[in-house]
C-alpha cells in the first residue's frame, strides 16, 4: 500500500469505530492510533454510556496506546479520527507527542486543529504535528449528519 492508501484504510478503521459508536446511540466518532503499519489501539466516543465527559474516542485510543507502547510519549505513531479533534483531545495528542494526525471531517463547532484554533500547529508549544485533513471526508460527514438529521 502507498501511504495515500494506508491512511484510507486505516480511517476505514476509524469509521468502524463511529458505527460502533452509533449504533449504542452515542455520537458517532471513532479513532485507531497506528504504530509501524499496525493498529495498536482503537476506541469510539462512549460519553452517553459512561457519563463521563472525558470518554472521546481519541483520548481512550491514547490512553490505550501509551499502555501498549508501555510510554507517555506515542512517537512513530498516527491517530486517525473521524472529526476534527476538540481542544481536550488536541491537547492530549501534544501531550502524548503524537507526531501525525489524520482526520476526517471538519468540526465548525468545536474542532481546534484548523477551524476554531491550530492547536497542533501553534510554534508557542513544544510539539506540533503533521495533519491531514479530509481523508474520507464524505463519509466521515456523514456519519455526523446521518445522525443528526
Ligand atoms: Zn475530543
Amino acid at each position: 500500500m502507498n501511504p495515500q492508501q494506508k491512511d484510507l484504510f486505516f480511517m476505514a478503521e476509524a469509521i468502524k469505530e463511529a458505527e460502533k459508536a452509533a449504533a449504542i446511540g452515542e455520537v458517532p466518532i471513532g479513532a485507531v492510533i497506528v504504530y509501524k503499519d499496525e493498529i495498536i489501539a482503537r476506541a469510539h466516543n462512549l460519553r452517553e454510556t459512561s457519563q463521563n465527559a472525558v470518554t472521546h474516542a481519541e483520548l481512550m485510543a491514547i490512553q490505550h496506546a501509551c499502555e501498549v507502547i508501555g510510554s507517555w510519549r506515542l512517537e512513530e505513531t498516527t491517530l486517525y479520527v473521524t472529526l476534527e479533534p476538540c481542544p481536550m483531545c488536541s491537547g492530549a495528542i501534544l501531550q502524548s507527542r503524537v507526531p501525525r494526525v489524520v482526520y476526517g471531517a471538519r468540526d465548525s463547532k468545536a474542532g481546534c486543529v484548523d477551524s476554531l484554533y491550530h492547536l497542533l500547529n501553534d510554534p508557542r508549544f513544544n510539539h506540533e504535528c503533521d495533519v491531514t485533513e479530509g481523508v474520507l471526508a464524505v463519509e466521515t460527514g456523514e456519519l455526523l449528519s446521518n445522525f443528526f438529521p
